[in-house]
């Protein structure tokens, strides 16, 4: 890996503003080659205390910077972050795999939140509520939450960053990160930014660790930490809201999906192809807003069908570094192996494998863009997350049908539906039990926009000037006025 700012490629984690080698290392790889990238600090929960520490000791003084001296910091990170995009995607290509054009996307969207933020620190407004005794006032402010920690996954590792620390330093918190394994290096590249930038020693800490589990254990129970922010698998989300529970700590909890989408036969067929291959291929497949089911309405299935394999017969599978290649390596073996049973399973149960559905002739972990039509309710990735470049295609006769099997999970993240018909448009979009539903569109995010699930999809929203309340206490203060 070439890059232009060699600074940015840091192996120790960030404690109290300095880096930390640690005695253990871990090893992080590239997916799409296997080579070893680096040796990163491997720490535990006594240097997480330590962090945590220094988070607390920094927040009093960052939150009594004004709101916009924090954005301010907040700015030149984001301008930072711009100005080395090319250096800050092809890390994210090497350890994470996805093509180096997504990696660049990325870069740009997980800036985005630092300019939003930081722009939104100078307008964290309280309220004065008309007072029902005389001689009183009743004042609501905003206040920071105070030391936050946050565990972040691996499949967009500078975004679900950004989404998290951008609001939490807009809203005066301190923050203990701890990026997931595979991807540290980009989170730590992050780290560099942010202390160029003028973030002050202490109010952003990253913990690497190969150990997640001890890391969330301490984050979660020590009384110095007051909320919990957390992107990944619903699996993981429940054990960190047990933990969290005995300190009742505040979370927000953006986990698992399994997204619908809906393609009706009033819809423009063309445009919903073009929207399945954004929604269901981005990053291999591996977002937790992917399409990971695909119901077409019966009258234009045959056509849809033929059209969308046309549409993935043109994606080009490769290490993402290379020119034209839009899909990358899935993340691990493990991510492999569970593709493969998927698609095993819906094969054995009469599903027809109308493209791929194996291994891609690249070996390793590449993995054939594949489609599966003739899916039905009782196959495992019906449930399931995919995770993988699988498009599973079911078939419905109308629109209550439609909504039955979209709802039919106990996510709730992102749903996608096409239709031209006004009525359908507004009765659909209002049934659909998912946090953010896109009509006639297929990419959702954007810093502006509440991004968060209800259900087992968790809860609280990232982005948008909803995305500061979930770092903010609010205090009711009742003044009484003495008289004259
Ligand atoms: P994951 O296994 O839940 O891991 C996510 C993070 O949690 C990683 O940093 C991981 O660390 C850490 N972790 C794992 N076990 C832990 C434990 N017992 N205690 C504390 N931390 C722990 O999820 P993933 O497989 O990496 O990511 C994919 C999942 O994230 C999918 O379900 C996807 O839908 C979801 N996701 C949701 C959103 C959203 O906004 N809703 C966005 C992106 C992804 P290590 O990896 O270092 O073990």
């Amino acid at each position: 890996m070439k890059l232009q700012n060699p600074s940015l490629l840091k192996t120790g984690a960030l404690i109290d503003g300095a880096w930390v080698a640690g005695n253990k290392k871990f090893a992080v790889h590239n997916p799409a080659t296997g080579a070893e990238l680096a040796q990163v600090a491997d720490l535990g929960s006594a240097e997480t205390k330590t962090a945590i520490a220094a988070a607390k000791a920094a927040q009093g003084p960052w939150a009594k910077l004004t709101g916009k001296q924090r954005g301010q910091i907040l700015r030149c990170w984001f301008e930072s972050m711009v100005q080395n995009a090319d250096d800050l995607a092809a890390i994210m290509t090497a350890e994470q795999g996805k093509p180096l054009a997504e990696a660049k996307g990325e870069i740009l969207y997980a800036a985005s939140f630092l300019e939003w933020f930081g722009e939104e620190a100078k307008r964290v407004y309280g309220d004065i509520i008309p007072e029902t005794k005389p001689g009183t006032r009743i004042l609501v402010m905003k206040q920071p939450v105070g030391v936050v920690g946050s565990i972040t996954p691996w499949n967009f590792p500078s975004a679900m960053i950004t989404r998290k620390c951008a609001p939490a330093l807009a809203a005066g918190c301190t923050v203990v990160l701890k990026p997931a394994k595979q991807t540290p290096l980009s989170a730590l590249a992050l780290g560099e930014l942010a202390i160029q930038a003028g973030v002050p020693k202490g109010v952003l800490n990253i913990i690497t660790s190969s150990n997640s589990s001890s890391i969330g254990m301490e984050l979660c129970t020590n009384p110095d930490v007051r909320k919990i922010g957390f992107t990944g698998s619903t699996e993981v989300g429940k054990i960190l809201m047990q933990q969290a529970a005995v300190g009742v700590k505040k979370m927000s909890l953006e986990l698992g999906g399994n997204a619908p989408f809906i393609v009706f036969d009033d819809a423009d067929i063309d445009a919903a192809v073009a929207g399945a291959i954004i929604s269901k291929f981005r990053n291999a497949g591996q977002t937790c807003v992917c399409a990971n089911r695909i119901f077409v309405q019966k009258k234009i299935a045959a056509e849809f069908n033929k059209k969308l394999a046309a549409a993935m017969a043109q994606l080009k599978v490769g290490n993402g570094t290379e020119n034209g290649v839009t899909i990358g390596p899935l993340i691990d073996q493990n991510a492999v192996t569970k593709v493969q049973e998927l698609v095993d399973d819906a094969r054995s149960q009469g599903a027809v494998i109308a493209l791929g559905g194996a291994g891609h002739a690249l070996g390793g972990l590449f993995y054939q863009p594949t489609l599966i039509t003739g899916a039905t309710p009782k196959m495992r990735l019906h449930a399931e997350e995919i995770f993988g470049p699988v498009a599973a295609v079911y078939e419905f006769t109308d629109e209550a049908e439609a909504i039955q099997l979209a709802n039919n999970t106990e996510y709730g993240l992102a749903a996608y539906f096409y239709a031209r018909d006004l009525g359908r448009v507004f009765r659909v979009a209002e049934a659909l039990e998912y946090g953010m539903v896109a009509v006639n569109e297929a990419i959702l995010s954007t810093e502006v926009a509440p991004f968060g699930g209800i259900k087992e999809s968790g809860f609280g929203r990232e982005g948008s000037f909803y995305g500061i309340e979930e770092y903010v206490e609010t205090k009711y203060v009742l003044l009484g006025l003495p008289q004259q």
